[in-house]
């Protein structure tokens, strides 16, 4: 892989569609751009072809989250994408495999790192349905991932800006370009569904 050279090209790309985070106004999270203005018509369809595909992985992300709660786990989905291809999958795994480590993200970047082979995961795109907590931020860091894109917010563990900001800064060794808000209403909708139909379960058997 072509290590940092490759990954700095590939951020320069993502400045032009995203804004570029080195200036200060720009320096916060970058939410998920809707708007079109003020771009030339090549960036515009490469942009929309752009939105397109990161709609088609976070989709696949939405149905991962799927199977983990039809495996009785919480509905968190991950898919990490490397050159137009998906290369690592994920879903929470924590209580049936007794691992705390076993988030969508952690199961996403084990795969990604034995399908690339290599644990260093340049130029590779994660897409989460919901905010990563500290420990899957850190480890994205440590995977030198070049892009992660985030479905719905975690205003509680959130480690993408809601309540920690592992991911920017100048405190990382690392810099992760980060998008929040691709396909967000699904994917809050999905958990709080979830976390819903747990409550009346619980209700039901107090009965
Ligand atoms: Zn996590």
């Amino acid at each position: 892989m072509g290590g940092g050279s490759h990954s700095t090209r590939f951020k320069k790309k993502y400045r032009v569609w995203f804004g570029d985070r080195s200036s200060p106004k720009n320096s916060a999270l970058t939410e998920f751009p809707h708007s079109t203005s003020n771009r030339t018509d090549m960036t515009l369809n490469t942009k929309t072809e752009q939105y397109q595909l990161d709609e088609q992985w976070m989709a696949q992300a939405i149905q991962l989250a799927s199977r983990a709660e039809t495996e009785g786990e919480v509905p968190i989905g991950a898919v990490a994408v490397y050159e137009g291809e998906v290369v690592g999958r994920g879903w929470n795994r924590s209580i049936s495999t007794h691992d705390p480590a076993a988030h969508a993200e952690i199961m996403a970047l084990r795969e990604a790192g034995q399908t690339i082979k290599n644990y260093r995961l340049c130029d590779v795109t994660l897409y989460v349905t919901l905010e990563p907590c500290a420990m899957c931020a850190g480890a994205m860091l440590h995977a030198r991932i070049a892009r992660l894109v985030v479905g719905a917010s975690d205003p509680k563990t959130g480690a993408a800006g809601s309540v920690l900001n592992v991911l920017e800064g100048k405190h990382t060794f690392h810099q992760v370009v980060v998008e929040k808000g691709l396909l967000a209403k699904a994917c809050s909708a999905q958990l709080r569904q979830f976390f819903r139909d747990r409550r009346a379960a619980s209700k039901s058997k107090l009965k």
